[in-house]
């Protein structure tokens, strides 16, 4: 077992910091706002007073950020982890950020003795709590064969995608399905809705089919609530979106589905939904179809 440190106690690295606890790992958080800390110390974890202290003595530390330049700001400079860590550490980051950042990152990781492995997820705030997070791993093999035990407490469909950022660019095609998927179902249920059709029904047949998905199960049943608390921020998809367009023109390639879904997501966000779950573009639907 070993000492891990969390840094970032959101949605996600709340419960996934639980689950190390409960693995029986030493686990240490550290959060922006204090009261995601109490919550750790009260699942049995300790609590860091600043990110240097949450570096000093850890085996393992595991970020979970929510953008490129707040992993920056947390590992880089004097008071980051890179500065205060021990020389053979392993720093898992988890957030989502762009691929290239994690590259760089992960470089000035090794240059200061330590090892990195860029390690997103998917499952959502239900697989983090359930430990079942999709892990898709970038780094050195041996260095994500050490992750196994702190990974393994967390997920459970763990894949060693390739080298240093390449987890981060399969993450982002995981966002541009999802997103994708989300803004479809939002237009079938909106359609089946002005048909008049039984909607409980529908989704229950549709699931058992070729259009069934963990989407439809889990962002279904929000759209015919209306009840759009996350869950997944539409303002996080934006970010993801972001990522997308940017590496899709690096590597020359076009991703003309998400494009259009990446301006329907920044329209939500302009009109201040962006606190909403991303089951939300429904809002997005409705009001184009003037309902
Ligand atoms: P969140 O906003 O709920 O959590 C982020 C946490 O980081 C917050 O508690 C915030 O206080 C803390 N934080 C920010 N800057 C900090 C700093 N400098 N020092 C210490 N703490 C700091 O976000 P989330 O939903 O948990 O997502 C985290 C990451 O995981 C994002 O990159 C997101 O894209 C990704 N992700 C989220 C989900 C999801 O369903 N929510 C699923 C998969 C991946």
């Amino acid at each position: 077992m070993s000492n891990v440190s969390v840094i970032g106690l959101g949605i996600m690295g709340l419960p996934m910091a639980v689950n190390l606890v409960k693995a029986g790992h030493t686990v240490t958080g550290f959060n922006r706002s204090p009261a995601r800390i109490e919550r750790l110390i009260a699942a049995g974890g300790l609590g860091a007073t600043s990110v240097a202290d949450a570096a000093r003595g850890a085996d393992v530390i595991l970020t979970m950020l929510p953008d490129s330049p707040d992993v920056e700001g947390v590992v880089s400079g004097p008071d980051g982890v890179f500065a205060h860590a021990a020389p053979g550490t392993l720093w898992i980051d988890a957030s989502t950020i762009r691929p290239d950042v994690a590259q760089r990152l992960a470089n000035d990781a090794t240059a200061a003795g330590l090892r990195a492995l860029d390690a997103p997820v998917s499952g959502g705030e239900r697989g983090a709590i359930d430990g079942v997070l999709s892990i898709m791993v970038g780094g050195d093999a041996a260095d994500f064969d050490a992750a196994g035990e702190v990974l393994g407490a967390v997920g459970k469909t763990i894949v060693h995608v390739g080298p240093a950022g390449s987890g981060q660019t399969v993450k982002a095609a995981n966002q541009l399905i999802v997103a994708v998927n989300i803004q479809a179902l939002a237009e079938a249920i909106v359609f089946l809705e002005a048909h008049g059709v039984d909607l409980d029904a529908a989704l229950t047949v549709l699931g058992g089919g070729l259009a069934g998905s963990k989407v439809l199960e889990q962002k279904g049943r929000k759209m015919l609530t209306r009840s759009f608390d996350p869950g997944f921020r539409l303002a996080l998809h934006h970010k993801d979106l972001g990522i997308v367009t940017a590496a899709s023109r690096e590597a020359g390639v076009v991703t003309p589905l998400g494009a259009v879904v990446a301006g329907l997501v920044a329209n939500a966000v302009n009109h201040g939904d962006g606190a909403l779950d991303h089951s939300g573009l429904f809002k997005g639907v409705l009001e184009l179809s003037g309902r």
